[in-house]
């Protein structure tokens, strides 16, 4: 760790050092302000308040090549020091370090719980021990462990190949978006994503190193990404000070030629205006709110990847549910297995089982849970998201899942009854032909139903997207309250219908949880993903709920106009504070004292309204 840093890790102690340091030094050159020593105390307090301000200011100076309010502070107080106006000088930057500090303390809190949120939802890894899957912590593998990845699934650390091959996403690492094949005795990077089937990595380096990046990769990301309007906010800033500069130079140097104003009187009201104009409360209106959301929403168990999807999130209109393991939990129960003889079901339901057992899809797993017990067989597959698997025989194409096929008319009409009830079936498909299938049925999630109400009450629509068939898709959405549905999905379709109520002018919100809603997640205006979704909608998504409550959803979109609300009562309070204090100057009502704590106070005062959102107690958020 270089020594900037070690200083930017450690910001806040020392911020709060300096303005209790500068605070003594204020005390004591009060206390002695009869006597001739008392300048080298308020001197001092000046200095110390001042010098993490005056680094940043001068960084931020370097950086974006343009003045900012931090050089306009120590301009003034410099100013309000040579013309032996002490106090004034030293309190202007005390409040100023003051407010460096609650600033400070808003990311500060923000790091922190992402950082626990993130803790608490370690990442896993499926590790393969004598042939049987166990899943360990990421941070718990070893280099030489082996670990299987099945599709939609990220690579847990740097490895090679030792089974199989695979097309994997490296977008993460390289940004490529194209997948790149990879076979037996490639390398691959922890963070790609596999996606069309399964492979046995073999560790080769610590994946400790590979994680803490990641998380704090994630944090930095959040914190930093600008918002539109703070973005405004700081073009504004760079035009604006120089204005405040220039209108304080005149008010100094051409009042007196012009005859409006003593030299004396022009100088100490040029620097009033320097104080007064100067966008301290405007500058600090956002950020601090952005980040008390973002906290309060991570101590909710949601991550907001960055502040930008805050300013976003009350202008949706549309809300896009996945279905199964969105709407659904995800863990559906295997109800019925159908075949059309006997003599099928001992032929392939084998096939199908150890196929399944190598996806990472629910109905996969549910699937693999069920015939636990099978004997398993080896097979070679690849994975369609929206559709399933397809395996490769010598012989024969044996389709599992979502496929076109043919029928006889006796299968036919049980696969309509089960669908009818709301079940979902995974087929399977022998050249083309339905020889038989499982229903599933997955319960749906408790909140799912308020969710939807709560949203309709925001005027929101909701709508179903999924990849399952249009009677199963039905059943579930009359249960829920929906009344639009897209069934039978590919992860294409999907893009397509986010894309038609885009062009129509609205704002989508999607949300799913497998790596067939990924490229939805992609194209919507916000891209939310349930916690225990596969990793590629993850990494892809906006939004993570860690907590999987669908509740979130209005819950966010109210905290978003909870959060636009404390913005704009910040900057219409700023705004008239600045009006009101500049228009009396030039009434020549403010003497600099006042101007100096007005002014100050009101910084103050905007930062303590934004920490209110830090509180993630008080349930009911007005809108
Ligand atoms: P949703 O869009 O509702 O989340 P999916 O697109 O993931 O649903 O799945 C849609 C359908 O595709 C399922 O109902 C199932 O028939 C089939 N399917 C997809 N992946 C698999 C798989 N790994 N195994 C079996 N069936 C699958
Ligand atoms: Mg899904």
């Amino acid at each position: 760790m270089n020594l900037f840093t070690w200083f930017n890790h450690h910001k806040l102690k020392f911020e709060i050092l300096a303005v209790i340091l500068s605070l003594i030094f204020m005390v004591i050159g009060g206390l002695t302000s009869s006597l001739s020593i008392s300048p080298i105390f308020w001197g001092l307090a000046f200095a110390i308040g001042g010098f993490a301000k005056a680094v940043e200011g001068v960084t931020k100076t370097i950086q974006e090549k343009s003045l900012n309010v931090e050089f306009l502070m120590i301009a003034a107080s410099l100013a309000a020091f040579l013309t032996g106006e002490y106090a004034e000088g030293a309190v202007l930057i005390f409040i100023f370090a003051v407010s460096g500090v609650l600033e400070e303390f808003a990311t500060a809190q923000t790091e922190k719980a992402l950082t626990s949120l993130l803790k608490i939802a370690p990442k896993t890894a499926i590790k393969i021990v004598n042939d049987v899957e166990q899943t360990v912590e990421i941070s718990k593998l070893l280099v030489r462990d082996v670990v299987v990845v099945k599709p939609g699934q990220q690579i847990p650390a740097d490895g090679v190949i030792i089974k199989g091959g695979a097309a994997i996403d490296q977008s993460s690492i390289t940004g490529e978006f194209n997948p790149s094949e990879k076979l037996m005795g490639d390398q691959v990077f922890a963070g790609s994503i596999v996606i069309n089937a399964p492979i046995l990595v073999q560790v080769t380096k610590d994946p400790q190193q590979s994680v803490v990046q990641k998380m704090i990769q994630l944090i930095k990301r959040a914190q930093e990404e600008k918002t539109r309007s703070e973005k405004r906010v700081s073009l504004f800033e760079k035009i604006y000070v120089y204005v405040v500069i220039t209108l304080s130079l005149f008010v100094i140097f051409l009042t007196p030629p012009l005859g409006w104003l003593t030299e004396s009187e022009a100088f100490r009201r040029g620097v009033i205006v320097l104080v007064v104009a100067s966008p301290c409360a405007l500058v600090a209106s956002i950020t601090p709110a952005l980040l008390s959301t973002l906290s309060h929403a991570a101590k909710k168990g949601i991550l907001i990847k960055s502040g930008r999807y805050i300013e976003l999130l009350r202008h949706i209109n549309v809300v896009a549910f996945d279905k199964t393991g969105t709407l659904t939990t995800g863990k559906p129960k295997v109800v019925e297995c159908v075949f059309e003889t006997k003599v099928d079901e001992l032929r392939l339901l084998p096939t199908m089982v150890a196929a399944e057992k190598l996806s990472n899809h629910p109905l996969a797993k549910a699937i693999s849970l069920h015939f636990k017990d099978l004997k398993n067989i080896p097979v070679e597959l690849k994975e369609i998201p929206g559709r399933g698997l397809e395996v490769k025989t010598k012989t024969d194409a044996i389709q599992v899942g979502n496929f076109p096929f043919k029928a006889t008319a006796a299968l036919e009409e049980k696969f309509i009854k089960y669908g009818r009830e709301g079940k979902t079936l995974v087929n399977i498909i022998e050249n083309g032909v339905l020889k038989g299938f499982i229903a599933l049925e997955d319960s749906l999630r408790e909140d799912s139903k308020v969710a939807i109400e709560q949203l309709k009450q925001l005027s929101i629509r909701p709508v179903m997207l999924t990849g399952d068939k249009k009677e199963t898709a039905l059943a579930i959405a009359q249960k829920m309250g929906i009344q639009t549905i897209h069934a039978e999905s590919l992860p294409e379709t999907k893009v397509t219908v986010v894309q038609t109520y885009t062009s129509q002018g609205k704002k989508v919100l999607m949300i799913g949880d497998g790596i067939n809603d990924a490229p939805a997640l992609a194209t919507a205006s916000i891209g939310v993903s349930m916690g225990d979704g596969t990793d590629v909608s993850l990494e892809t998504a906006d939004i993570v709920m860690m907590n999987n409550q669908l509740q979130n959803i209005p819950y966010l979109i109210k905290l978003s106009y909870a959060t636009q609300n404390i913005i704009t009562q910040n900057v219409v309070f700023s705004i008239a504070v600045i009006l009101v204090l500049l228009i009396s100057n030039l009434f020549g009502i403010v003497v600099l004292r006042y101007g100096v704590i007005g002014h100050e106070l009101s910084t103050i005062l905007v930062i303590l309204n934004s920490l209110r959102l830090l509180s993630s107690k008080k349930k009911p958020l007005r809108i």
